[in-house]
């Protein structure tokens, strides 16, 4: 494709895309289409000749769209906020127009130092340590596997240089709790520590906090038996229910013991930008990384997620590759950030990031969270009220965690007379209301059973989308 052809398909791709969101709030939140829909309507092989941009772009509508599910909807309430706003997706396009390639500095001097810039910029606008330096990483799920084999190669002092884990004398134990998100057992497994040397420590019942009591008796346990207890996973924000691990209270323990500290904010991390926020990580400067999503609530278009790291040295200690066909007159006095993580190549990610906070602001980014956390404590406050429905757990952010719990099956006080029958009238409401297209939440286990999350924070969700939520939830469940 020539520039001047891409002018014009450009133009009217920019057109179809705004069109696509205006148009948003009219289409059911989940997507209705069978598995093997899509792949149905597309050519079993590819196409030899060129087609029309014309023809592309009809299948945009036809064939891609009814198979997303809706996350800039106002309605979509499920999992956690998938934001990807429009200012965020220009600095995507760019990116994708620039095509730079980030393998070291000298392939792109601008791609690193506009990272370095605006990733500053973020550690400073959420309180961060000021020695502490970020990269952005694909996900929350690579960056605490980086955390992880930063902590293990510390613990080791390097032993990826010798035998690796393979000639370790003991094993080494990690710590978390059973609501971290299920990329920390899996990078806890992929760091070669084993499902067995993961811990997980109790729970206080209603804040699914981490207990710092019940984290210094695992940790002294493992030492008497002859285990190294190398690093904790500190969840600020759980997936569940947005609980928070005191980091304070956990600090001082790991520090006992020369653990690794990681905090795991990859939903938290955007509400950092509201200074009344930060009580949430009090404690981070004994901390060794942290990791936020402005993919999710923030609004950077996926993928980017944060990851600060206290001691930067020793992360381009463990990561640095030094092959002869990367080297540059520079080396030494620049950051390269394919020492700072897995892979080598790296997009323009920064872009997406420069873009939002410049065409955007911050104030207005701040006013948004400030309306989806007010939004959550009221609807918090009228589920509480209401006869038969249960707010489930603290709400710490903007994730209602609520049940609609009958008589029938379960006492006033709280007691499961029927856990059976709940779990399927929880499975059957929320179907109806996901399946009705009008508004999209999940339903979760919680301790055990369903529970049902109310993810406030789309870009366009006001009060009035929230209560006509709650109006859709009461309608339905108390119907069936
Ligand atoms: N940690 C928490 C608390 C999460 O909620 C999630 C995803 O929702 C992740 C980690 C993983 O994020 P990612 O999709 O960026 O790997």
């Amino acid at each position: 494709m020539k520039p001047e052809e891409f002018r014009t398909a450009a133009h009217a791709l920019v057109d179809w895309i705004a069109d696509y969101r205006e148009r948003i709030p009219d289409l059911p939140v989940q997507s209705r289409v069978k598995p093997g829909d899509v792949a149905g309507m597309l050519p079993t092989s590819a196409p030899v000749a060129p087609e029309s941009f014309d023809a592309v772009l009809r299948d945009l509508d036809r064939v891609v769209v009814p198979g997303i599910t809706q996350v800039q909807h106002p309605s979509f309430f499920g999992w956690f906020p998938s934001n990807a706003t429009l200012s965020s997706v220009l600095g995507d396009f760019a990116t994708a127009g620039l095509g730079a390639l980030g393998i070291t500095w000298q392939s792109a001097p601008s791609l690193t130092e506009v990272e370095e810039v605006v990733v500053g910029w973020l550690r400073e606008l959420t309180g961060l340590p000021e020695s502490w330096r970020g990269v952005i990483q694909d996900t929350a799920s690579t960056a605490c596997l980086v955390a992880l084999l930063a902590a293990r190669e510390r613990a080791t002092d390097y032993s990826e240089t010798r035998g690796g884990l393979q000639a370790e004398p003991a094993p080494m134990t990690v710590y978390t709790t059973e609501y971290a998100h299920s990329s920390i057992p899996k990078a806890v497994a992929l760091a070669g520590f084993g499902a067995d040397n993961l811990r997980v420590v109790a729970t206080d019942p209603w804040t699914r906090a981490m207990l710092p009591e019940a984290l210094a008796e695992a940790v002294a346990a493992d030492v008497a038996d002859g285990r190294r207890p190398v690093a904790v996973v500190v969840n600020v924000g759980t997936t569940g229910t947005t609980a928070v691990d005191p980091l304070a209270e956990i600090v001082p323990i790991a520090r006992e013991h020369g653990m690794w500290v990681h905090v795991d904010a990859a939903m938290a991390g955007s509400a950092l930008l509201l200074p009344e926020m930060r009580g949430l990580v009090a404690g981070l400067d004994g901390a060794d990384s942290l990791t936020w999503n402005p993919h999710k609530w923030m609004g950077a278009v996926l993928d980017c997620s944060l990851m600060y790291v206290a001691d930067p040295q020793h992360l381009v200690r463990v990561m640095a590759t030094g092959p002869s066909y990367l080297r540059s007159a520079v080396d030494g006095e620049v950051t390269q950030f394919k020492d700072w993580g897995i892979p080598l190549g790296r997009r323009f990610r920064a872009l997406k990031l420069w873009f939002q906070l410049r065409l955007d602001g911050v104030e207005a980014i701040q006013a948004r969270l400030r309306r989806d956390l007010a939004n959550a404590r009221a609807l918090a406050e009228q589920v509480e009220a209401a006869e038969g429905w249960r707010v489930l757990a603290p709400v710490a952010l903007q994730t209602v965690v609520l049940r609609h719990e009958p008589r029938a099956w379960v006492a006033p006080d709280g007691d499961v007379l029927d856990g059976a029958a709940l779990d399927a009238h929880t499975l059957a409401w929320v179907d109806e209301v996901n399946s009705s297209g009008a508004a999209f939440i999940t339903p979760a286990k919680l301790d055990g059973r369903w529970s049902v999350r109310v993810s406030i924070g789309a870009e366009p969700t006001t009060s009035d989308d929230v209560a006509a939520l709650w109006h859709l939830l009461r309608t339905t469940a108390e119907r069936d």
